[in-house]
């Protein structure tokens, strides 16, 4: 398939026209090449974040046992059929039962129990009283005789009681295969006794950058130099979507030393990232180094920003080349990267969230191309609306860094006009503060 493609961009007599494509297809052709990997076992308080492999099901009810949900009085409802104010009904207090503690014995006809908030209830209680709803417990009448508790209504049957499985019945589905667990989940395993969870194993990442301009981002500037900051953008990226960055390293403009490290991460890492060199500049190393390593597509995707870009499956990884461009980078890793990244893992939503919206301004763009405008959300009464960010420049930094969401001018809409519908990926929720 590779071969053919790379026929086929020569087709038109230079050794360097690559391949164009859509974005439908360029996503098409990276989802398939990214299968679901390893599964690991880790324990449930270091799961959060990561994806669900098997789908969980409830070895035991949820609750486990019938308990309280107030500190009250365990009670036998049928006892407080006629309690009512004008003649309330006495019970002799018969124990007290703490959370964690066993009724030593079941409540009998005219009984109530103290009973503590998730505590066991005892056999023949099938309601509990709050205390704040029945009278302070009484002395008895005689020295020997049991403290006595007044009510002045009735207790209906379950009244404050969460029944054994009604959280959860036992074999039900808890959680599915593929969901991104959250914090909440994690509560919910641990509940079930799955103390250990498979999940999918997190990628390691290779990051290389190429550029004779870049320095590190504490080095000061020489003239002509800019700070890498892709780079860390990337790590930044790659963390926030589980994975594991092993290898980072710095390259020259220099298509054999590029190659060979790509070679290099290739052997040590799941997955290759290049940053730069990948456009049809007369130093693009990465672009330079591709005829000499098998499986990399060169290939132009039909999107604003990110066009050039380099994709393959080398030795079995998956490697993408990312253009330099700072908004480039982050538009290739939202909407090439991330799903692969995350189908890897085996998470089944992909995507960062979408959010429905409309163009506050006219957005320009061009019949037959993919535009993910970076925009700033803003809500009014009848819902979303989205307005760039800034000048939709891929050099420049702060619109990515004020953008909440990357708006989508689709392949067959010229432009956007004001109050047009569109989708938006939602990069950031658009806070609103008090
Ligand atoms: P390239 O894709 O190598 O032609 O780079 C395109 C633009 O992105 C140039 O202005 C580069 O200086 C810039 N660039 C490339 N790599 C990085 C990086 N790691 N951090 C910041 N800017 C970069
Ligand atoms: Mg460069």
């Amino acid at each position: 398939m590779l071969e053919r493609n790379r026929a086929l961009s020569r087709l038109d007599g230079t050794m360097t026209s690559p391949l164009s494509i859509p974005y439908a297809e360029a996503r098409r052709r990276v989802l398939a090449a990214a299968r679901p990997g390893p599964v690991e076992r880790v324990s449930v308080a270091a799961a959060r974040g990561r994806a669900l492999r098997t789908t969980l099901r409830a070895p035991d009810p949820l609750p486990s046992f019938d308990n309280p949900s107030m500190d009250g009085w365990a009670v036998r409802s049928a006892d407080l059929a006629r309690a009512s104010a004008a003649a309330p009904t006495t019970l002799a207090v018969a124990g007290v039962i703490a959370a964690g503690g066993v009724p030593t014995r079941s409540l009998r006809a005219g009984e109530a129990m103290r009973i503590m908030t998730g505590a066991l209830m005892p056999t023949g209680a099938d309601a509990v009283i709050a205390f704040e709803d029945a009278g302070a417990p009484e002395p008895g009448g005689t020295q020997d005789a049991a403290e006595r508790v007044r009510f002045t209504r009735p207790a209906r049957e379950r009244e404050n009681v969460r029944p054994a499985g009604a959280d959860l019945a036992a074999g039900a589905v808890a959680l599915e295969a593929g969901r991104e667990l959250s914090a909440h989940d994690v509560a919910l395993l641990a509940a079930l006794g799955h103390a250990e969870v498979p999940v999918g194993a997190r990628p390691a990442v290779a990051i290389l950058s190429a550029g004779d301009e870049l320095v590190e981002p504490h080095e000061a500037l020489r003239p002509g130099a800019i700070r890498d900051a892709n780079t860390p953008q990337l790590a930044a990226l790659l963390e926030e979507c589980g994975c594991r960055v092993t290898l980072l390293r710095r390259l020259r403009d220099d298509p054999a030393a590029v190659a060979a490290a790509i070679r290099e991460a290739l052997a040590v890492a799941d997955v290759v990232l290049t940053i730069g060199g990948v456009s049809a500049g007369d130093f693009d190393p990465v672009k330079q180094s591709l005829d000499s390593l098998q499986d990399i597509e060169h290939w132009r995707v039909a999107i604003r920003p990110g066009k050039p870009q380099a994709f393959g499956t080398p030795t079995g990884k998956l490697f993408f080349g990312l253009p330099g461009n700072p908004g480039s980078v982050a538009c290739v890793f939202e909407t090439l990267v991330r799903p692969a990244l995350r189908k890897v893992q085996g998470f089944a939503v992909l995507d960062r969230p979408w959010l429905e919206v409309r163009a506050a301004v006219a957005i320009p763009s061009v019949v037959g191309r993919r535009d993910f405008v970076r925009a700033a959300l803003g809500r009014r009464e009848d819902g979303w609306w989205a307005e760039p960010a800034g000048p939709q420049v891929s050099g420049y930094f702060t619109p990515q860094s004020r953008a909440h969401a990357l708006l989508v001018v689709p392949e067959e809409a010229g432009s956007l006009q004001p109050g047009d519908a569109a989708r938006a990926l939602l990069l950031r929720w658009p806070g609103e503060t008090a």
